[in-house]
């Protein structure tokens, strides 16, 4: 180990979350939640915002980053109690989808479990009603997504000018949602005397000039994404025919090491019609989509998270924030268009410490995506037998029949791959769905994947 490495892992292991002058009440809610240490972004992210600092955050889902913005804020509506004004908010914390809004919330509730602040969820995919209901008296936190919010400020039904804390999560995939002009709208309409915290999980020229436009002197953090262990993920590949693929998925499914597993597939219509055939084989599935309303996306996810049903299907909407334990497979019924999508996907399986297996089902057509993700990781996937006929290990004239081949490291995007990913850009581009929120986008987010670990941390990130 480097004396560089040692000496991060040495003031990482000093600072206790009691170290950074948080309350006794919120380390009573973090130790029941069993977290004593703070992640690094935690550790210089907590005393900036106590310090009444803006931040400009490079940090992405995995790295506490929830936290490290919520802990503070809670602390400091502790501190100086008092009430919101009528439809307003104290806090603002904007998030790209519904689910991520949701489990912002989720989190305040558990930090706050004693402190007990007042939250609401505004995002699109419900009913207006109970939020508005929500919000009347002035409340301390609003999470939102920006369609929903901008629908409710001109309705009148929400004022920020009494807000004085704005959180701007994942502002990356919100712009690439094409929420930036809403985002300008919403922080023109909050008063200038606040304190402002973006995050994001790269930097691109826009976000920065965000930045310059909404921050002042903020304090810059950039955290590499905590170490995903993609060397303890056993990926696989099995070449078969389109037509073959739902049996080999029943097959793969219905094997004794499989207690939890995600399916992803590239559309949402395969997304359901692969749910259908899952059941129809008596395999307990659940399908979470863009298209899918709100409450039906949450009661999937509830479902899956409880164990009441084995598979989730999921476009890629499910590959990015969504934190379910436990998950031993990840298989892509398709491959992604874009390579890093692929190093999404298989990233929500070995999580905590755990292993997990990632089999991708690859048709002839599909070979070219394949390369792009084997030139991306750095080796060849091993290759597991095919029952069910067509495509022959055989016929890969790269394939190795087991382990780790390494191929040439990625430095320069292939031509091929940049192919795949016009191709992707042209019939996926950012469409709302059935209730005009663009949130819910499965190519918009699928895109944003594909920027955010690794071409933004580079290949350490896949090979640490
Ligand atoms: P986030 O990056 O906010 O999505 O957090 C990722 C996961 O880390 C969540 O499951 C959090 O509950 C968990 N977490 C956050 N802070 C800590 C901590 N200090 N120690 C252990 N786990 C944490």
């Amino acid at each position: 180990m480097t004396l560089r490495a040692r000496r991060k892992i040495e003031s990482y292991q000093l600072t206790q979350f009691s170290d950074l002058g948080l309350a006794e009440v919120l380390l009573r809610a973090l130790s029941g939640e069993g977290y004593t240490t703070p992640t690094p972004i935690q550790t210089r992210v907590i005393p900036a915002i106590l310090d009444g600092q803006d931040v400009l955050g490079t940090a992405q889902t995995g790295t506490g980053k929830t936290a490290a913005f919520v802990l503070p804020i809670l602390q400091q509506i502790i501190k100086q109690p008092s009430s919101s004004n009528p439809k307003g908010c104290r806090v603002l914390i904007l998030a790209p989808t519904r689910e991520l809004a949701s489990q912002i919330a989720d989190s305040i509730r558990t930090y706050g479990r004693i402190a007990r602040p007042s939250v609401a969820v505004v995002v699109g995919g419900v009913r207006p009603g109970p939020q508005i209901k929500a919000i009347a008296p002035g409340i301390d936190f609003i999470v939102a997504t920006p369609g929903r919010l901008l629908d409710h400020m001109s309705a009148g039904a929400i004022q920020l000018n009494g807000t004085t804390t704005v959180v701007l999560d994942e502002a990356d995939q919100m712009m690439d949602l094409g929420f930036l002009p809403a985002i300008r709208r919403i922080l023109a309409k909050i008063p200038e005397r606040r304190q402002t915290i973006l995050l994001s999980a790269t930097m691109p020229k826009q976000i920065r000039g965000l930045a310059k436009d909404f921050l002042r002197n903020p304090t810059e953090v950039a955290v590499a994404p905590e170490s995903r262990p993609i060397e303890k993920i056993d990926q696989k590949v099995m070449q078969v025919d389109a037509v073959s693929k739902r049996r080999a998925l029943v097959d793969i499914l219905k094997g004794p090491q499989v207690d939890r597993a995600i399916v992803f597939t590239r559309t949402k219509r395969g997304a359901d019609k692969v749910n259908d055939h899952l059941e129809k084989a008596g395999i307990s599935a659940s399908a979470i989509h863009g298209n899918k309303s709100q409450r039906e996306r949450e009661r999937s996810l509830a479902a899956f998270r409880a164990g009441h049903v084995k598979v989730l299907v999921a476009t890629d909407i499910a590959a990015r924030g969504i934190d379910v334990d436990d998950i031993s497979h990840v298989i892509n019924f398709e491959l992604p268009h874009v390579p890093e999508v692929y190093v999404h996907r298989i990233g929500r399986t070995a999580r905590a410490g755990k292993n997990g297996v990632a089999i991708s089902l690859c048709d002839r057509e599909e070979r070219s995506l394949l390369r792009d993700i084997e030139r991306l990781v750095g080796y060849s996937l091993a290759t597991i037998p095919n029952p069910f006929g067509g495509e022959a290990p055989s016929a890969r004239p790269d394939s190795k029949p087991k382990g780790r081949t390494p191929t040439k490291p990625n430095r320069r995007r292939p031509a091929q791959s940049r192919k795949n990913q016009a191709k992707f850009a042209a019939t996926n581009g950012n469409r709302r769905d059935h209730n005009g929120n663009a949130d819910s986008d499965d190519a918009g987010l699928a895109r944003v994947l594909g920027k955010v670990g690794v071409s933004a941390a580079g290949e350490n990130y896949l090979r640490r």
